[in-house]
């Protein structure tokens, strides 16, 4: 997999009152720092379609699980790598990038603790067709492709719920190709920035205007000006590398009604990941 260099944290029992987790992280030079142990509840995950698997499923699939944590900007997936792992994110958000012949990249789907990434390869696809990128850096469990489907065929329930999610993503790419034609870059900026912090849970979310640009498939300085705009509003601040939400209830009226379109699908799951 090209897109590696990915950190795989230290495995826990699940199903221990005492959850808890030794988590590392890692500096701006890339080494590895240790972060105060995070206490969690019994609990299984922070990911809702895991946690949406009845307790005997998920309680064989768990031993396969591990769980990696990923920077802001790193790839999980490159063009064409080959579908080893599923994902499922915990708090990191994560863009699906498709990428044109001029080296452009437009943002085609966002998927966080509602969802999975990889589900093709439940269907023997063998290679991706999009990048996958961490917009929010987080934690994800990955899976490796072949040991769910060995899953799959053993218990009839878990492809049947695992199509759901599929189902879910296939929903949010059709409302974006709609939002892409006939909504203002304002009003999706605006509903880009809620699904961020959203799915990843962060107040203060570390992005640079051209990662906006990217994801919206629309240049740095429109995004300047809109945030500039929305900033004079009083919806949004930012500095250097980090945006707020400091009127959230504006900052929605502006969104377009994409935002609630595509949080229908998730909010009971979010509500669950976020409760955990
Ligand atoms: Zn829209």
């Amino acid at each position: 997999m090209r897109g590696g260099m990915l950190r795989t944290e230290t495995f826990e029992r699940p199903f221990s009152r005492t959850w808890e987790t030794g988590f590392l992280s890692r500096n701006a030079k890339g080494r590895a720092i240790d972060r105060p142990e995070e206490s969690m509840p019994p609990a299984l995950s922070r990911n809702s379609v895991l946690n949406g698997l009845p307790a005997p499923t998920l309680k064989k699939l768990w031993p396969n699980l591990r769980r990696i944590h990923v920077e802001r900007e790193q790839f999980i997936f490159q063009q064409d790598d080959d579908l080893e792992f599923l994902y499922f994110p915990e708090t990191a958000v994560l863009s699906e990038l498709h990428m044109l012949d001029d080296g452009r990249m437009v943002e085609v789907a966002i998927t966080g603790c509602h969802g999975a990434i990889g589900l093709g390869s439940l269907y023997e696809a063998s290679q991706t067709s999009n990048c996958v990128q961490a917009t929010q850096a987080g934690s994800l469990l990955r899976i490796e492709s072949c040991l769910l489907r060995k899953h799959c065929r053993n218990d009839s329930q878990l492809p049947l719920l695992l199509h759901s999610s599929l189902a879910s993503y296939i929903r949010q790419i059709s409302l974006r190709s709609v939002c892409n034609m006939y909504h203002s870059v304002e009003e999706r900026l605006c509903t880009w920035l809620l699904l961020i912090r959203d799915l990843g849970g962060q107040t203060r979310l570390k992005l640079t205007h051209e990662q906006i640009a990217r994801a919206l498939g629309v240049y740095r300085p429109s995004v300047t000006s809109i945030a500039l705009e929305l900033r004079k509003r009083q919806l949004i601040d930012y500095s250097r590398g980090g945006i707020s939400i400091t009127d959230r209830a504006g900052l929605e009226a502006a969104a377009c009604d994409c935002y609630y379109e595509l949080t229908s699908d998730a909010a009971s799951a979010v509500e669950l990941a976020q409760a955990v």
